[in-house]
């Protein structure tokens, strides 16, 4: 199913959404550009190269709260969360959407699946946007993402000059534009931009790193690449593959709460033990252990390196110790062949 909507009706579409389920798409917050819930007034920008915080948010918030209990003589109530909304997440880029498929294999594709993050996930539909133009930044196709293309979608849409065009590719994606009506034209009105731009090209090679790193975890050269880290945690929370969370309770005796939010392996204290151990004493291991899940346990476990190439951690690292550097550190650069 094609659908077509032209720009100057976006605040109607919005509105309608809106009216129907919780709405999450990219807004301009002063310099930032974040995925909100629409609100009447808020400046909604579809041109913005990525949002600070990728999609990952609304499927694991950076805090919830899914347990409540209260204590009352002999008895003890427990309510657990079961409101989750209809949503759509609007807006997202195909290298997002692929983080979002990575994070499904740990999270929905074994037993017992997270309830949490699986329920978010069957109650959102999310409608993809191809994008118009990189930053130096992106890399996504050292991962074979096609920015102009994102295969998981419900809903593929492209913006042109003068429209938005929407192609349906689920059950769920069709029942959405089903509700949308006549604000909505059929078929497609014009062409869809052929995104031919490459990403940036870092000159990466890939190919068997995950296999070679098995030998490296003692390797000197971690003495050396940790030194710059500041342990302060903005690659972890920017990252839409990065996943670990803590949880804990809060309150006392007759009542209180079960609360979890993101947590980061960069964190001095993220595996410190009950008795004080912690087998990850410094910032050499913490930097280890983030690299090395993403280019050889992820891997070793469900087949691909856990990194699109969003380039979230190379805008955000305050000392440049982003992915791109440790890959080429560890031997992930291409040898020009004579
Ligand atoms: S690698 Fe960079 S962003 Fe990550 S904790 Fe270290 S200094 Fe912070
Ligand atoms: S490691 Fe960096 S470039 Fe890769 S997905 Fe995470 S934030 Fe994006």
């Amino acid at each position: 199913m094609k659908k077509t909507i032209s720009r100057d009706k976006l605040p109607d579409l919005w509105k309608t959404l809106a009216g129907k389920m919780q709405l999450y798409l990219p807004v301009q917050d002063g310099p930032a550009v974040l995925l909100k819930q629409w609100e009447e007034g808020v400046d909604v920008n579809l041109d913005a190269v990525n949002t600070a915080i990728s999609v990952k948010d609304i499927f694991l918030p950076r805090e919830e709260t899914y347990l409540q209990y209260h204590c009352s003589g002999q008895t003890l109530e427990l309510s657990e969360m079961e409101d989750f909304q209809p949503a759509v997440a609007f807006g997202i880029h195909p290298c997002d959407l692929k983080a979002v498929e990575l994070l499904d294999k740990v999270f929905m594709d074994q037993e017992p699946a997270d309830t949490l993050y699986k329920k978010r996930r069957e109650k959102t539909t999310v409608v993809a946007l191809a994008c118009n133009k990189p930053d130096p930044f992106c890399f996504c196709n050292d991962f074979a993402i096609n920015p102009a293309d994102a295969p998981g979608t419900d809903v593929m849409a492209h913006l042109t000059e003068s429209n938005l065009l929407l192609e349906a590719r689920t059950e769920k994606g069709k029942n959405l534009l089903e509700q949308l009506g006549e604000l909505l034209e059929d078929g497609f009105k014009e062409d869809q931009r052929q995104n031919e731009f490459k990403t940036a090209d870092f000159n990466l090679s890939l190919e068997g790193l995950a296999d070679n790193l098995k030998s490296r975890f003692d390797d000197p050269l971690w003495d050396e690449l940790y030194k710059s880290c500041l342990g302060c945690g903005v690659c972890t929370y920017v990252c839409p593959t990065c996943y670990c969370f803590d949880v804990e309770d809060y309150g006392h005796a007759y009542e209180g709460e079960r609360f979890r939010c993101w947590d980061s392996c960069m964190f001095g204290e993220f595996t410190q033990m009950a008795g004080g151990h912690n087998p990850r004493t410094g910032r050499k291991e913490r930097v280890r252990q983030r690299f090395l899940h993403k280019l050889q346990y992820y891997p070793e476990t469900y087949g691909e390196i856990a990194c699109v190439g969003c380039g979230r951690c190379l805008r955000s690292c305050p000392v440049n110790l982003d992915i791109v550097q440790v890959i080429k550190a560890l031997g992930g650069e291409k040898v020009e062949q004579r």
